[in-house]
């Protein structure tokens, strides 16, 4: 009875990810594709996808110690997530609009706009809107590591030795201005249609859900170079610093294997969660107004470069 009940959560950790992702995916295109209307469309998907998510970890956990429920920050989070939905995109996607009007003529000129394959199959059209998106998601991760002013805003999400749903809206709304603007940027340069950019914009907000949720997913080794998984995220909000600056990409690794900043989770065990010695408050004001105050006082907070081992 007992090997028959560990085998059926065994199946069910390794159907998770195919299900939730795969599922959430085909929606998205499905009805993007039959010309739903793209902002109803998406924002209720991601209504939907977040309770799923949320149900399936109450199910399913990966680490039982780790609970929206009973986690002290998950009031932060929440308020984090709500800035981020309600300033942070709306103002960043406004922001790089605004970009891309003052590009448009030099697209225009360039040629750069008619290079998007629109006659491609929607499908097909998928994958250069991936690989684009993922490259600048990135580079742009890589510098909120590498630099100690963007660490500082970056650092709110680092901040917790617990993962579940919510820590993947617990970004600080000055990073998500940053995000907004930046990450579509180069597929609006190439003229990506309003369906593509949404349709990426969803996987994001899927596989995000995914890679921070407390659902026991499971994967063959080899779907770590190419797939979101839980395991490669869980590294990059590793302590140990030599894990945390690597797995930037949530999405795919293909740019960490390229750009030399991969870590497999199956050479690399994982260590405690969050920051050591974080110098982040408790407080939810208190985390709002911490980037800025670090900002000031630069010889007093340690931000990825003062720490580097590797
Ligand atoms: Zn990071
Ligand atoms: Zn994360």
């Amino acid at each position: 009875m007992a090997d028959a009940s560990v085998t059926l959560r065994d199946r069910l950790a390794w159907l998770a990810f195919p299900v939730l992702m795969g599922g959430f995916v085909v929606l998205a295109a499905w009805g993007l594709g039959r010309g739903y209307d793209p902002v109803r469309w998406g924002m209720g998907l991601t209504v939907v996808n977040f309770f799923v998510i949320l149900g399936v970890e109450q199910v399913l956990p990966r680490n039982p110690r780790m609970n929206v429920f009973r986690d002290r920050q998950s009031l932060n989070d929440v308020g984090h997530g709500m800035l981020l939905a309600a300033l942070g995109r709306p103002l960043g996607g406004a922001a790089s609009i605004g970009v891309m009007a003052m590009l448009a003529e030099l697209r225009g000129a360039s040629g750069l706009a008619s290079v998007w394959p629109e006659a491609w199959p929607f499908a097909a059209q998928m994958v250069p809107g991936l690989l684009l998106w993922t490259f600048s998601d990135y580079w742009i991760h890589r510098s909120l590591h590498t630099f100690d002013r963007l660490w500082w805003f970056h650092s709110v999400h680092h901040d917790t030795p617990q993962m579940h749903i919510l820590k993947s809206g617990r970004i600080h709304v000055g990073e998500e201005l940053f995000n907004a603007v930046l990450k579509p940027i180069p597929l609006l340069v190439l003229g990506a249609p309003p369906e593509i950019v949404v349709f990426v914009g969803l996987w994001i907000v899927f596989d995000g859900n995914l890679v921070h949720s407390n659902i026991d997913q499971r994967f063959p080794g080899w779907a770590h170079y190419f797939l979101p998984t839980v395991q490669l995220h869980n590294l990059h909000h590793a302590q140990d610093r030599r894990h945390q600056d690597s797995n930037y990409s949530g999405s795919s690794a293909i740019w960490d294997v390229l750009f030399g900043t991969f870590s497999h989770p199956h050479r690399c065990p994982l260590g405690p969660l969050g920051i050591e010695d974080s110098p982040v408050p408790r407080g939810f004001l208190a985390q709002l107004v911490f980037p800025l105050r670090a900002q000031l006082a630069t010889p007093a907070v340690h931000g990825p470069s003062a720490s580097r081992t590797s």
